[in-house]
């Protein structure tokens, strides 16, 4: 996708090289060039891996700040459920709701609310006999990314539906309008709280088309510091919250799943066990599933990075803190989705490592790729800054590096110099590829080689 304006950048300063980032992103989107990591643009799906692994703090998550509250005569604040989480000791979700207030908030529309509302339209969907199942749940941004990115066959799995913090800014900003005539539009500022940098990315880059009601997105992070302060001066909050269990159960993994009241579900989360079950999707490989649920993050949203608390305590709180919730307080008014909550063609394939337009010569370039391939050690030690040989391989015939960066066979090559010299050759300086060459040459000559390559 051009122009993809991405949530996750580095700090080249705070960079050390290290790799351990380049070895754990998901879409091999990370090299080390001059000592420092590079993220390409067009493969990083801004899952935040990176920003969970680096010990240095060189990754980070853009997010717009407070101040953007100045920008506008009358504020909403769309608090992901997952923020519900980062508190202890807090028995009441009332005192989150009077403290948003008192950051300077006019209205408070809960994202739990419009999930709810969610839960119902997709067990509607379910029910429909022209669906291609099983249905993946559209609201991770991180998953929607990587199907389009990787899975083109699954793009029609995706639920058509809005997500929940599309739904929750639609209704909220048009609650608003009636609640103030005297209100524009553009009068009207909607701050979605979020856990994770991908809905950043999802808000900037308008998945939702001219759906995108949300302005500016908020990290949980930011608002819990100041939100705390501002909670602590709360003796009895005078609102409280107008979601149920189902909607803040959308929090933690496995909570929109079992609101879909069918027990052919799957629910996973961690981007790695995520990949691993749309690989199995993809290769029919999996018990029948009506269906699927996956959360980029460990735990689901109560693991994004932008969060404060251990997912796994936040997930603990809030299973005290909806015991005594009605199950689902918010559903549609008629037994129907609405036309405002579909998202046709939100995901569309959209590949990113073509190696080029023309067909044949992707082909031609495929071919080298697995050629130098052989020549590589198969060890994935990222010495060379690309997370794999096949990765560094790819690159060479890119052209955006070369192939004497691969320290195993500089070795050799170093070996076989110094072997030369002590026979009194120290030969021509030999260039890595040409020298690979040459040995390969010399073995076809001894008869060792599977003969398969040319
Ligand atoms: S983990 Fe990545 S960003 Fe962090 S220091 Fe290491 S190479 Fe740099
Ligand atoms: S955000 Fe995720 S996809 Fe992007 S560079 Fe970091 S680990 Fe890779």
């Amino acid at each position: 996708m051009k122009n993809y304006q991405h949530s996750v950048s580095l700090d080249v300063a705070k960079c050390k090289g290290c790799t351990t980032c380049l070895r754990r992103c998901p879409t091999e989107a990370i090299r080390i060039r001059d000592g420092h990591a590079v993220i390409h643009s067009e493969r990083c799906i801004d899952c935040g891996e990176c920003i969970r692994q680096c010990s240095y703090k060189a990754k980070k998550a853009t997010h717009d700040g407070l101040d953007k509250l100045n920008n506008f005569r009358y504020r909403i604040a769309l608090p992901a459920p997952a923020l519900y989480g980062q508190f202890d000791n807090m028995d009441n979700i009332g005192y989150i709701i009077a403290g948003l207030h008192a950051m300077g908030f006019d209205k408070v529309y809960e994202v739990a609310r419009a999930a709810e509302m969610v839960s119902a339209y997709t067990r509607m969907y379910l029910r429909r006999k022209d669906i291609k199942k099983p249905v993946i749940s559209s609201a991770c941004p991180v998953i929607t990314r990587m199907i389009s990115m990787n899975f083109p066959f699954l793009c029609d799995n995706i639920i058509p539906l809005l997500p929940p913090i599309e739904v929750a800014a639609d209704l909220a900003r048009k609650e608003a309008m009636a609640e103030h005539p005297e209100l524009a539009s553009e009068d009207i500022g909607v701050f979605f709280i979020s856990p994770c940098p991908a809905k950043v990315s999802y808000v900037k880059n308008g998945f939702a088309g001219e759906k995108n009601n949300v302005d500016h997105v908020l990290s949980v992070r930011d608002v819990y510091f100041v939100l705390i302060e501002k909670m602590k001066q709360i003796e009895e909050p005078a609102e409280s919250t107008e979601a149920g269990m189902i909607g803040i159960g959308w929090a933690s993994c496995g909570g929109e799943a079992s609101a879909v009241f069918n027990e052919h579900y799957l629910a996973a989360d961690g981007i790695e066990n995520c990949i691993r079950v749309l690989e199995q999707i993809d290769n029919e490989n999996i018990p029948t599933l009506d269906y699927v649920e996956l959360n980029a993050c460990s735990g689901g949203c109560v693991g994004g990075v932008m969060t404060v608390a251990n997912p796994y305590i936040a997930q603990a709180r809030l299973q005290s803190l909806k015991r005594y919730l009605p199950v689902s307080p918010n559903s549609p008014v008629k037994d129907e989705i609405p036309e405002s909550a579909f998202a046709e063609g939100m995901v569309q394939y959209n590949p990113y490592n073509l190696l080029s337009d023309d067909r044949m010569e992707a082909m031609r370039m495929m071919a080298d790729i697995e050629n130098i391939c052989t020549e590589l050690p198969g060890l994935d030690c990222g010495s060379c800054g690309a997370p794999t040989c096949m990765a560094f391989a790819e690159d060479i015939v890119k052209g955006e590096t070369n192939a004497d960066e691969c320290v195993v066979n500089m070795r050799m090559l170093f070996h076989d110099f110094l072997e030369k010299r002590r026979n009194g050759n120290s030969g021509d300086a030999v260039p890595l590829e040409k020298w690979m060459r040459m040995r390969k040459d010399t073995e076809n000559a001894e008869g060792k080689t599977d003969g398969g390559n040319v």
